[in-house]
């Protein structure tokens, strides 16, 4: 097993070739227990190890609880079978119009504009997600482009993936000048988390396409824990604000990782230093593989009051869940 370096090197997307795939290679940088290996084997196999190395070394070595490594260490118990718990919690597969299309809400639809990601979290929605089927051709861009153009309700497109920002610039570039060529369109939306476990990410090239589209820009980043957030972190955050983005952030309420109020309170006061505004806490999406992850709606509800207590009204993220059918996130 080659040894796996301690700092990241090159430029982002060499640091998404060199993330860790191995799940005792994690196991052992980290210097756990190897009684956690047997674990990380069989969480592998049903979805496998991704982090990379700018993430890795915000963690704490030796440490089973941090709650960086808790949101990428694969367990045993993602084998368990538990009632409700299922590979499509959010029903997407219904609404999937085209290829690499979703379109649930009003006003807006998503675009699946990458199959992978820097990093696999734990507790992702669409961990099954059959990425597979959702790799358009060109020409069936083209089709997914007429859906967009043929309904002048859409004002928004979000760019989803897997992580969007995973595709290289030139693409992403051709694809949001096509998009900004669709009149309706005023908003470009694009959740990531890129620009949190690979800063680097936050390049020249990205900065060119993103900052030169007329659409109004607003990344929503995807952030569960003070410590996620490094200085390197906040520069990118920095470089995104310069060129004309919105920032926000969404949270997963996770057992293990932010289920106590002074972690939700160190992560808001955190963001807010990254100029980046606290938008959503989602309750976790119910999931097959991630179970244990999962906080009572009763807890997740006496944990914001508790926040509400600690912190100024606009560092409060709103408690939702997403339910399936729904027009709109549901409020807790
Ligand atoms: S889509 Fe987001 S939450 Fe899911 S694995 Fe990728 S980065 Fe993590």
């Amino acid at each position: 097993m080659a040894p796996v370096p301690d700092t990241p090197t090159g430029d982002w997307q060499q640091q998404l070739r060199d993330v860790i795939r191995d799940p005792v290679a994690l196991c052992r940088h980290l210097a756990l227990d190897p009684a956690w290996i047997l674990g990380a084997r069989t969480g592998h196999e049903l979805f496998p190890v991704r982090v990379p190395l700018a993430y890795l070394a915000r963690m704490r070595r030796g440490d089973p609880e941090d709650p960086l490594l808790r949101q990428v260490l694969p367990l045993v118990a993602e084998s368990d079978a538990v009632q409700g718990f299922v590979d499509d919690p959010l029903e997407e597969r219904d609404h999937t119009p085209r290829p690499a299309l979703i379109h649930k809400y009003p006003g807006r639809a998503l675009l699946i504009a990458s199959p992978t990601c820097a990093i696999n979290c734990r507790y992702c929605f669409r961990r099954h997600f059959p990425y597979a089927d959702n790799a358009p051709s060109m020409n069936e861009w083209e089709q997914t482009l007429d859906y967009l153009r043929d309904d002048d309700s859409i004002h928004e497109a979000i760019l989803s993936g897997g992580d969007p920002l995973a595709s290289p610039d030139r693409r992403l570039a051709t694809l949001v000048k096509r998009l900004e060529a669709i009149p309706h369109l005023k908003r470009l939306r694009i959740h990531t988390r890129l620009p949190v476990v690979i800063p680097d990410r936050v390049n020249d090239a990205l900065l060119d396409w993103l900052g030169g589209t007329r659409l109004q820009k607003v990344v929503v980043l995807h952030i569960n824990h003070a410590q996620e957030i490094d200085e390197a972190v906040i520069a990118a955050c920095e470089r995104l604000k310069a060129a004309g983005v919105t920032l926000l952030n969404q949270s997963v309420l996770l057992r293990g990782v932010n289920d106590d109020v002074g972690a939700l309170e160190r992560l808001s006061e955190r963001l807010f230093e990254a100029g980046i505004l606290p938008y959503y806490l989602h309750v976790l999406d119910p999931v097959a593989g991630a179970a244990h992850f999962d906080v009572p709606d009763d807890e997740a509800r006496q944990l914001m009051e508790a926040l509400r207590q600690r912190l100024a009204g606009f560092l409060m993220p709103r408690l939702v869940r997403e339910v399936p059918g729904e027009k709109s996130k549901t409020p807790l």
